[in-house]
């Protein structure tokens, strides 16, 4: 018996009397206990009995974009905080956080290069979300707008603002959490839509949808639509190419902010720094977090236009550790190794292996409806009938989940779909063992 394994009974008792466990039920928690990790290296990872896991996911955050026990930013962290670790926001800040600012400005899309940094996702919507109002109300053509459009399945984080343009219930579901006037139009899914008509006329139908709601709401009252460039539910939807045109020139047109929330999709998970990148588009307001900092410490930004910094006076939004020196240092580093290792065009060439080794691995399951996805992000989602697209219940994709974990890979199961989004760093023969394993939990779960 290892020193670990001793601990572990008293560390589990410990975790569950004393801390809130989230997203996840009581009941859940019961019968599969927690994992509790010791230690990572590269894409394993190592619980605190020592059983070993490739980690598929980068965490159930998808942070981890370049792995576990990188002594790189690890000594970048640590240099920045003996130097000078936090100097307060407003008119203080530090060296690493100008440099950042700048960078951003470098690797954003188009003239997205004024930043302000936050530690979360949801600061960093939240910052967006204030950003619009505030940038409408002081340049006066619409000062009252207000009103946020969001999308149907769209997760933009666990705030009350942000859960206002938030449709997923395990967050939202609590007595009125919602700031008044936003709305919520239909997402462009691929593989299955309510109509049953193809992807290209469903997206064009939800971009009409825009401009209805747009109409039905009056554009005055409008200050921004929100949307993820691809959005997670139900596993990685790619639009296609002219859904976002689509709704540029809409947005264009109703002088209301386009908010790319890129907090998922942002720093190289898709093969390029943004996924806006990808549809040719430059919204007026990108949100990031997550893999900005790689997980090492929390950190995040929203990038805009200097027109919309400049129109407006006073930024009105305000977050102790925003351009925390210690997440600034961290940030310009993981920047760093993903230019060095040239790690984005890795990922688009890996995306384009991965597809086919899961689409000829997977594709004949009878319970594997599509496998999509792109650079270092694909799904695998399951339907009970090939013919209709039915989707199974969320419990059997989650038994896909447990049979890979039971295998020693770690995915997630994601509503009808498998997600995998692996480590920017992860070599061909972890993606290859990823695959076997979800070949073989698919084969005894169907
Ligand atoms: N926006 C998107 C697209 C996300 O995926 C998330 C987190 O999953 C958030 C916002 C919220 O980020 P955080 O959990 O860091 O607050």
């Amino acid at each position: 018996t290892t020193q670990s394994d001793s601990n572990l009974p008293a560390l589990l008792k410990s975790a569950l009397d004393h801390m809130i466990i989230p997203i996840v039920s009581q009941s859940e928690i019961a019968t599969n206990g927690l994992s509790i990790y010791a230690r990572g290296e590269g894409c394993r990872l190592w619980t605190e009995d020592n059983r070993e896991y490739l980690d598929m996911l980068g965490s159930p955050t998808r942070a981890n974009t370049l792995g576990y026990g990188n002594q790189e930013i690890a000594k970048a962290v640590y240099d920045q905080l003996v130097n000078v670790h936090f100097v307060g926001t407003a008119a203080n800040t530090t060296e690493p956080a100008i440099r950042l600012a700048e960078k951003l400005s470098e690797i954003l899309p188009g003239d997205l290069s004024r930043i302000f940094f936050v530690s979360t996702g949801s600061e960093a919507v939240e910052g967006a979300l204030k950003l619009a109002k505030q940038y409408h109300q002081a340049k006066g053509k619409k000062p009252r707008a207000y009103k946020v459009i969001s999308r149907w399945n769209a997760y933009h984080g666990a705030t009350m603002g942000c859960l206002s343009v938030t449709d997923w219930l395990p967050v939202r579901n609590i007595p009125d959490p919602r700031v008044p006037g936003n709305s919520f139009i239909p997402s462009p899914t691929r593989y299955r839509n309510p109509f049953g008509v193809t992807d290209e006329v469903w997206a064009e139908m939800c971009a009409t949808y825009l401009e209805k709601q747009i109409e039905l709401e009056g554009p005055e009252n409008i200050a921004a639509f929100i949307g993820e460039p691809i959005m997670q539910a139900h596993g990685v939807q790619i639009p296609t190419q002219n859904y976002w045109r689509r709704v540029r020139e809409i947005c264009t047109k109703h002088d209301i902010l386009l908010i790319c929330d890129e907090v998922i999709t942002g720093f190289g998970r898709t093969g390029t720094w943004f996924a806006s990148e990808q549809f040719g588009i430059v919204p007026d307001i990108i949100t990031m977090a997550k893999a900005m900092s790689a997980g090492y410490v929390p950190a995040g930004a929203v990038a805009t236009r200097p027109e919309i910094a400049d129109a407006i006076p006073m930024y009105r939004n305000v977050h102790t550790y925003s351009g925390h020196a210690g997440a600034m240092a961290a940030s310009l580093k993981v920047i760093e190794i993903k230019e060095r290792e040239e790690l984005l065009s890795k990922a688009r060439n890996n995306g384009v292996y991965l597809q086919e080794a899961l689409r000829s691995a997977l594709g004949s399951s009878p319970i594997v409806g599509e496998v999509r996805g792109i650079g270092h992000w694909h799904a695998i989602d399951f339907t009970s009938d090939k013919s209709t697209k039915a989707p199974f219940e969320d419990e059997t994709v989650k038994a896909v989940m447990n049979a890979m974990h039971e295998m020693g890979v770690l995915v997630t199961a994601i509503g009808h779909s498998i997600e995998m989004s692996p480590p920017l760093i992860a070599s061909r023969e972890e993606l290859d063992k990823a695959v076997e394993v979800a070949a073989a939990a698919i084969d005894e779960v169907s």
